[in-house]
């Protein structure tokens, strides 16, 4: 778990790119001066509402809501005309967005990730890999250089090693700082980015460390000095953003190559779709700064343990292979293959198996799964304590007893999750094997209307 910063400290981290971001995602100039101007109309704004200590506003999620209607009010009531020139007013109102905006990302980052979307996604992921490598084998091996997975994925490791080799790290000594030799090893390794840099990010910092400029190019070679040499990863991340702008693709692809382990490139606008489909409200885009990097590895290497859960996984899944899961899940090719061959009711009852694999049996590998898989968990065994070892279709007694002496029945969500189906009792029953093997080979709506009678 991240240690959560107060909020004026991440206002100062963070805000100042977010807003060059955001002024650079509309179209507008983002030089010192323009970024000033931002400045003064917050700090303008602030000494015009009243009673309003400005930076307790970033205190929490409410009060930044009630400092939102405070500079409504300011604006359409009698003592907006305090507030001169006018024309200035539309950009406070665009200044709190981006402040609103901001913050309650911060917020939502910390919600949980919808295991049953995620394992639904993960089973969809596994049949797609089968499916377009054509191969019966159950297992899912990432470092298989074949297939899929090695062509369009694998490429990312081979990626560091070549960086890393442009990089000559191990020369790199003080004195260089300055000498342009820093510049010229890091854009020949951003070189090797592939799709992992955005291209006119490649151009932007290619402007930055050129050697025609430099007092900017010796600030950058000493930025560059500390992401690679330094300690202190968030400064050196920062001062990225503050000397080269909020350029995502670009800084992370630095640390990327620095410590593949910890790590990881991003791609921001599709990251987020991905997130999206996994039932995360968390967004990167235009939202370039530590924290929201460190929250965006925290979710991928959670779901990296979630997968390494599971028996497909034929050798532990590293963190850029969580990477590529989560990658491909928002892939045109990946949602053809779900709307035309995916077949649904085996996916569905894949998934069901996945969420009911018991939390024992697998040693404590590793330490965030009873959290990942708690909920779920309850749901099945409140369902299957209600059924009394009764199935809740034929009404037969469970056909066997397991290891434990339990009646064996199966839980089964009534509408189905791949379906928008929740994962609660409300939408789940205890099925003998046959029973449910029914369900997902006929779905019958008298069957349905029959179970869902049941859990009223
Ligand atoms: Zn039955
Ligand atoms: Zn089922």
């Amino acid at each position: 778990m991240i240690a959560k910063k107060t909020y004026q400290e991440e206002y100062k981290d963070a805000l100042l790119p977010y807003i060059k971001e955001r002024r650079l995602s509309e179209g507008k100039k983002v030089g010192k001066s323009t970024i000033e101007t931002d400045w003064r109309d917050m700090f303008y704004l602030e000494r015009n509402v009243e009673n309003t200590d400005f930076l307790s506003w970033f205190e929490s999620k409410e009060k930044l809501s009630e400092a939102k209607e405070k500079v409504k009010d300011l604006i359409y009531n009698s003592s907006a005309k305090k507030v001169k020139p006018d024309d200035r007013i539309p950009s406070y109102c665009r200044l709190l967005d981006y402040f609103y905006d901001f913050y309650n990302n911060i917020e939502d980052s910390y919600l949980e990730i919808d295991l049953s979307k995620l394992a639904l996604n993960f089973v969809k992921f596994t049949e797609y890999v089968r499916c377009r490598d054509n191969n019966p084998d159950e297992y899912i091996n990432f470092r298989d250089c074949s297939g899929i997975l090695g062509n369009e994925e694998g490429y990312k490791s081979r990626i560091v090693e070549e960086a890393r080799r442009e990089l000559r790290v191990d020369e790199w000594t003080e004195a260089w700082i300055g000498s342009g030799k820093i510049g010229r090893c890091a854009y020949k390794a951003v070189l090797k980015s592939s799709n992992l840099v955005f291209k006119q990010q490649k151009y932007t910092f290619k402007n930055i460390i050129s050697p025609a400029r430099e007092e900017f190019n010796a600030k950058a070679e000493s930025i560059l000095y500390d992401i690679f040499k330094g300690k202190d990863d968030k400064k050196a991340f920062n001062d990225a953003i503050a000397c080269f702008g909020a350029k995502y693709d670009l800084i992370a692809f630095l640390f990327f190559i620095k410590d593949d382990s910890r790590f990881l490139p991003i791609s921001p606008d599709n990251f987020d779709k991905s997130f999206e489909k996994l039932g995360l409200s968390f967004k990167t885009s235009r939202r370039c700064s530590w924290s929201n990097y460190i929250q965006f590895i925290d979710i991928i290497s959670r779901i990296r343990n979630f997968m390494n859960d599971q028996d497909v996984i034929h050798t532990d899944a590293r963190l850029i292979d969580a990477h590529s899961f989560v990658w491909i899940i928002h892939e045109e090719n990946f949602r053809n293959w779900e709307k035309q061959e995916c077949e649904e009711s085996l996916i569905e009852q894949k998934t069901e198996e996945i969420i009911i694999k018991p939390i024992e049996g697998k040693g404590g590998k590793h330490a965030s799964k009873s959290v990942v898989y708690s909920r779920s968990q309850e749901v099945v065994k409140a369902v299957r304590e209600r059924a009394k070892g009764v199935c809740q279709l034929c009404n037969n007694p469970a056909p066997f007893r397991d290891k434990n002496g339990q009646p064996y029945l199966e839980a089964h969500h009534i509408v189905w999750l791949s379906k928008g189906g929740k994962d609660s009792t409300s939408n789940a029953v205890a099925l003998c094997p046959n029973c449910h093997k029914k369900m997902h080979i006929v779905d019958d709506a008298r069957d349905v209307q029959k179970l869902l009678s049941v859990v009223k």
